[in-house]
């Protein structure tokens, strides 16, 4: 009742599209019931949880917060979300979000745009100090970015409308606007989580993340989550121990590596400094830290969006108005039906990209395109194996900045947005390993400012371990 009273109090923020309200009081007695009992049947029994609007829920809309979606009611709940619920969680709403996945703010959704919370004039407590105290935000003009494209979800964590939620992660868009929200975000190892059920944008790099307030809640649902799942080829079968955090973890023992290429031009100095003090607070707790190299770094974003936007033409062939999608009231041919369901279904954005991806993998430029940046991305994860020899865990900015101000990032178009925002998070999702965003600098006179933490393909233990003990 705390969660959806929050939610209501929050609402002009707008992080989530729709909320579950007597589903989920119902689903709260349930659990009320299992305690009573002691039949708990996992540690987030009676846990509410909001999920981004690309994961299927049985009988619940699931939009992907675009116009050809917008009547969509799955028959089925993404894999992920049946083991929240087999496991007691309390689905309590479906989260805003960029237009099928493609975005870094949440601004372009047919829902409207979600708000950070920071730089809003909403009080929100941090210990016992508002974070509003020392930002003046009246009259809109100081609102600031929530980041994307799950924004939804990281707004319904930051306000405590929700204890956790699930986003998706392609190139980022967990940890970006985690780290905007000032909460923690995990991408897990592409592998680790089912996709099954999470509408795909980019079916190679696409992976299903975890947002909460702090890493061992996000490791609570990670274990819950994670595993085989035989609806996702993709999916390994592993020895699924769990993430176990305790506080005794000795940081001495790891080797922390900063990827110079991480520097690039436009980051801001205060995200430089926050850096440089954690790598100093790492090395003087006894940690060996060193400076390492990822040469293909500035070619992730390039490769990125060719490598995207050819997955986004074949996938979005699937919304022809006939199975999927809207349908248009009147067509003169099958062909004019296509057109119109996409014309009317999709924004500029995705109709964009499924035009430049269909260009790159035309015959006479797939080599030149396509097969090109398949080699990148090899380099890219190649860069990542080698520096697995040499160090445990990398540590990097999340985003080059605090969350931006909204109304300076409107004016830009999608591709410039993206191309900033996913500089220092999308090589991760080239090489399919884990990383966190961990909120470092939350003080209430100033803007969230967090750090990412990546480790080798399923290191999710060391990685959790080494960020709980950072957070
Ligand atoms: N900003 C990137 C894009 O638009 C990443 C999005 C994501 O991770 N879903 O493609």
């Amino acid at each position: 009742e705390k969660c959806l009273s929050r939610a209501d109090k929050v609402k002009k923020l707008n992080a989530f599209v729709r909320i579950l309200k007597n589903e989920s009081l119902n689903c709260a007695s349930e659990s009320q019931i299992k305690f009573q009992h002691g039949k708990v049947r996992s540690k987030i029994e009676g846990v509410a949880i909001a999920v981004k609007d690309n994961f299927c829920t049985k009988g619940i809309t699931t939009t992907c917060s675009s116009k050809m979606l917008n009547d969509f009611v799955p028959t089925y709940n993404a894999t992920v979300v049946q083991r929240l619920k087999d496991a007691g969680s309390i689905l309590i709403g479906k989260t805003n979000m960029d237009e099928f996945a493609m975005g870094s703010g949440t601004v372009d959704s047919i829902h409207g745009v979600t708000k950070n919370i920071w730089g809003s004039d909403i009080p929100y407590m941090l210990g016992n100090k508002s974070v509003n105290d020392g930002i003046p935000s009246k009259g809109g003009t100081f609102e600031r970015v929530a980041g994307g494209s799950s924004g939804g979800s990281a707004v319904a964590v930051a306000t405590g409308s929700c204890f956790a939620a699930l986003g998706s992660d392609t190139g980022g868009s967990t940890r970006n606007p985690a780290a905007y929200c000032g909460i923690v975000g995990l991408k897990p190892t592409y592998g680790s989580v089912s996709r099954f059920g999470l509408i795909p944008l980019v079916n190679s790099m696409d992976v299903p993340g975890i947002m909460a307030r702090s890493v061992s809640d996000v490791a609570d649902v990670f274990n819950v989550i994670s595993g085989f799942d035989e609806n996702d080829s993709t999916t390994l079968e592993r020895d699924k121990s769990a993430v176990v955090l305790n506080d005794s973890f000795n940081i001495s023992s790891i080797k922390v590596g900063i990827p110079k290429e991480y520097h690039c031009p436009g980051m801001s100095p205060v995200v430089i400094d926050a850096w440089k003090r954690v790598a100093n607070l790492l090395e003087e707790a006894g940690a060996t830290v060193s400076q390492v190299s990822l040469p293909h770094t500035g070619y992730s974003i390039a490769c990125y969006s060719v490598l995207n936007q050819c997955e986004v033409a074949s996938n979005m062939a699937r919304y022809d108005g006939l199975e999927y999608g809207l349908r248009p009231e009147q067509t003169k041919s099958t062909e004019q039906l296509y057109a119109d369901s996409r014309k009317h279904g999709f924004n500029d954005v995705v109709r964009g990209r499924i035009l430049a991806g269909n260009y790159f993998l035309i015959q006479s430029n797939y080599e030149k395109y396509f097969m090109k940046a398949m080699k990148v991305r090899r380099l890219i994860a190649n860069d990542f194996k080698n520096v697995w020899s040499k160090v445990d865990v990398l540590l990097t900015p999340v985003t080059l900045s605090e969350p931006p101000l909204l109304k300076e990032f409107i004016k830009l178009d999608n591709r410039e947005q993206c191309s900033t925002q996913d500089y220092c998070t999308q090589p991760a999702n080239m090489s399919g390993c884990p990383a966190i965003s961990i909120p470092v600098c939350l003080s209430a006179s100033s803007l969230p400012i967090s750090l990412q933490l990546m480790a080798p393909n399923f290191q999710e233990q060391s990685l959790l371990s080494a960020s709980h003990w950072l957070e």
